[in-house]
């Protein structure tokens, strides 16, 4: 058995070469063959010296998530199953719009937050995801489609809360827009909260840092409290002063997500709460259609109300769009990630 290398720092590369090799730049270069050049042959890295590749080969390898199953929607969607090293598996999905591609990438396998609308609450928190298995996910699917370094964007709105599971994220990040790594521009990668304020605080001040977007999905404290627990422990007030503080770059704005329930959060009194909610805060608002999950009560806003809903927020001056559903013929839409069949999430890998 060796070590997979895959997922660990410039630092800690660093360290593992030294003991083979004085030379700091080696493990620049190690670095560089694992992340940038997607090489997972130790053996192949050309510009390593030799026995720097024999020894390193004994003890390590690089290995990413396995492609256990795609699944290709209508629209070109495509939700992959991914198999990681102790067995669990974990959902990522492949986006193709007109001129760019996105990729929805998990950061837990499963999510503690239990907000009601959610398909990936009801499978609880199995576990979190290494830095290793986020940006593994990336690999992957840039290998899957050619994606060329900066020809995609990155949105962390697969399964699992990834401010709760800081640390790891954060160094998925670093290693996905390193220069000498995936190389992808910050601000093409867009990280998605329910609402962790700790988690805003501490990202507010991190540089480089991801764009920011916060699924609010309720205007009021005791409609949001009870579709998303988060909201017990961050209230709508604490929330919106944590994003005041964010420092903004020029042009940068917040993404609020807003999954439209019919009934429920829809009515034109939520579109006035949410545009005071707002206020002046350089934000657009993402109007998400509610896409079934289980038979959880809920039901879609219909289109015309949600046009309707957008509009209230547009004459109030808030930029507003409705979100275009995708994959959703194969349950890869928003909220419909989630592997509730005990044998696909956990099905170890044999031994050879
Ligand atoms: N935990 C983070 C990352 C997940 S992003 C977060 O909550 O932001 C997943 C997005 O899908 C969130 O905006 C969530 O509100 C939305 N969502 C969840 N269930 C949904 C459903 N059934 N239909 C539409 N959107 C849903």
């Amino acid at each position: 058995m060796t070590v997979n290398l895959f997922g660990e720092s410039q630092q800690a590369l660093a360290e593992i070469v030294s003991e083979f090799s004085d030379k700091p730049f080696h493990a620049r270069q190690l670095f560089s063959w694992i992340y940038s050049r997607a090489e997972t042959d130790l053996v192949r890295m050309s510009n390593l010296p030799r026995p720097l590749r024999a020894a390193l080969s004994e003890r390590y390898g690089i290995s990413h998530p396995r492609v256990e199953l795609r699944q290709t929607s209508r629209d070109g969607t495509v939700k992959y199953l991914l198999r990681l090293e102790d067995g669990k598996a974990v959902e990522a999905v492949y986006i193709p719009e007109k001129t760019r591609v996105t990729l929805c990438i998990s950061s837990q396998i499963g999510c503690p937050l239990g907000c009601t609308f959610c398909l990936t609450a009801k499978m609880g928190l199995v576990r979190n995801l290494t830095a290793g298995e986020i940006a593994g996910q990336v690999a992957v699917l840039a290998r899957e489609h050619s994606l060329a370094a900066n020809g995609y964007n990155l949105v962390f709105m697969g399964m699992g809360e990834p401010l709760n599971n800081y640390d790891e994220v954060l160094a998925a990040f670093r290693l996905l827009t390193d220069p000498q790594g995936f190389g992808i521009a910050a601000r093409h990668v867009t990280l998605s909260t329910a609402g962790v304020v700790p988690g805003i605080r501490r990202l507010a001040r991190e540089d480089p840092r991801p764009r920011l977007a916060v699924s609010l999905s309720a205007t009021t404290d005791a409609l949001r409290n009870e579709l998303m627990p988060i909201n017990r422990a961050y209230p709508l007030a604490e929330l919106f002063l944590s994003l005041r503080e964010l420092p903004l770059a020029p042009r940068e704005t917040v993404t609020l997500e807003y999954v439209l329930l019919r009934g429920m959060n829809d009515r034109w009194e939520d579109a006035r709460r949410l545009a005071s909610l707002a206020g002046r805060l350089p934000l657009k608002v993402n109007l998400i259609p509610y896409n079934e999950a289980c038979r959880d009560g809920y039901a879609a806003t219909p289109l015309e109300s949600a046009r309707a809903f957008r509009d209230a927020l547009l004459s109030r001056k808030i930029p507003a769009s409705i979100r275009r559903r995708r994959g959703a013929d194969i349950s890869a839409a928003c909220g419909q990630l989630a592997i509730l069949d005990p044998a696909i999430l956990e099905h170890p890998i044999p031994v050879a």
